[in-house]
């Protein structure tokens, strides 16, 4: 876990942070402009000097080597990213690989020679500045090789954690409204799957359903309504814990599809998750009534429910009727587009039902047949 500091303003302690690790710091952001001149006087006043990698769209295998080449002999001291989770993604694998100076394809999962990470690392500072992914509290980065032999794998170990996040809500202010949509929806998945995961566990229980209650607070509200404190804060506080949690217990069929989807078509991470995410529990909850009868995630998804409608008395039924009802409303209010949007056809679902099977997959709560998955796409196709 990394050291949090969580609150409107804490960005202004982003140069203090850095300085903690050493005096010079390689600055990781994601290819839409923020507003740097703030952040470049909190790094001056706590006299440390800023080297700039941006990353556009979502990081490449390639992108990562071209950044760790650049600045391997550098005398790096800190790595700190600032941005989505493209952008935090990237500064952890940077952060990850300047001291070793070898490619990162020796390391990713499911990809090339997987050879253990032995490290060391920089020291890596994440500030996210969107509300979705929760990389700043994960030990993996997302790297995405596009196109039709594309993939999207993970560079994962203990050893990438940030040593800080420094989640400011106040981000939010000026993050597009699609965008807030697509990561909130993001956020709330990765909440639902870990809690309903096979390797679910009391602690992330709790957390996931506090992230889950705030995110129903929050969700509309924020995409209505960015200049919204409480909800920038809510929703920023989802997730984070959805970061925390996921780590613990990895994710579910949601994820598992996002991966060959964001592989081979350019949509965005949190935009396969929210449009998916509905039908996906429906196929979990009816798979389940079906073959498992006695499976505990059926209770999680109903505790879910509960807490969405804010009526402790609900039956079963009711309880999972209201969760699929709300999940449903979210993906219409927040206008989350449907597959063919991003140029996916019912000809590509066999060939990303094929490539679902990844690690999110196998902690989904009970073993999906293709063609339930392949139904969780015709329907948001
Ligand atoms: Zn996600």
């Amino acid at each position: 876990m990394p050291r949090i500091a969580f609150g409107a303003g804490v960005r202004s302690t982003v140069g203090a942070c850095a300085a903690r690790y050493g005096r010079r710091a390689l600055l990781v952001t994601g290819g839409a402009s923020l507003r740097a001149a703030e952040l470049e006087q909190s790094f001056a006043t706590a006299e440390v000097h800023i080297e700039q990698v941006q990353i556009a769209d979502e990081p490449s295998p390639d992108q990562i080597d071209a950044a760790v080449r650049a600045y391997h002999q550098a005398d790096i001291d800190v790595v700190v990213a600032i941005g989505g989770g493209s952008a935090l993604d990237a500064g952890k694998a940077i952060a990850g690989l300047l001291r070793p100076g070898n490619s990162v394809l020796e390391h990713l999962e499911g990809v090339g020679p997987e050879r253990p990470y032995q490290g060391p690392a920089v020291p890596f500072v994440a500030l996210p500045t969107t509300a979705g992914t929760g990389s700043e509290a994960t030990k993996n980065a997302v790297l995405s090789q596009r196109g039709a032999e594309g993939y999207k794998k993970s560079f994962r170990d203990e050893a990438l954690v940030a040593r800080d996040a420094l989640v400011d809500p106040d981000f939010l202010q000026t993050c597009p409204r699609s965008v807030l949509a697509a990561n909130g929806m993001d956020a709330l998945t990765q909440l639902l799957e870990s809690f309903v995961s096979t390797r679910s566990n009391r602690l992330c229980a709790a957390l996931a359903l506090d992230g889950l209650k705030q995110a129903r607070d929050a969700l509309l509200p924020l995409y209505e309504d960015p200049s919204n404190a409480e909800a920038r804060a809510g929703m920023a506080y989802a997730s984070l814990l959805s970061g925390i949690c996921l780590a613990q217990t990895g994710l579910g069929s949601v994820h598992g599809l996002a991966s060959p989807l964001g592989a081979f078509f350019p949509i965005p991470h949190g935009m396969a998750c929210g449009t998916l995410v509905a039908k996906a529990t429906d196929i979990n909850l009816s798979a389940m009534q079906q073959r498992e009868p006695e499976h505990p995630a059926l209770e999680a998804y109903a505790t879910v429910g509960r807490l969405f409608a804010n009526e402790q008395g609900l039956s079963r039924q009711e309880a999972w009727d209201a969760l699929l009802d709300r999940l449903w409303d979210w993906t219409q209010s927040l206008q989350l587009q449907r597959l063919s949007a991003w140029g996916v056809t019912s000809a590509d679902h066999p060939r990303i039902v094929a490539n679902s099977r990844g690690s999110s997959m196998k902690t989904n709560p009970i073993v999906l047949r293709d063609e339930e998955i392949a139904a969780i796409l015709a329907v948001r196709q």
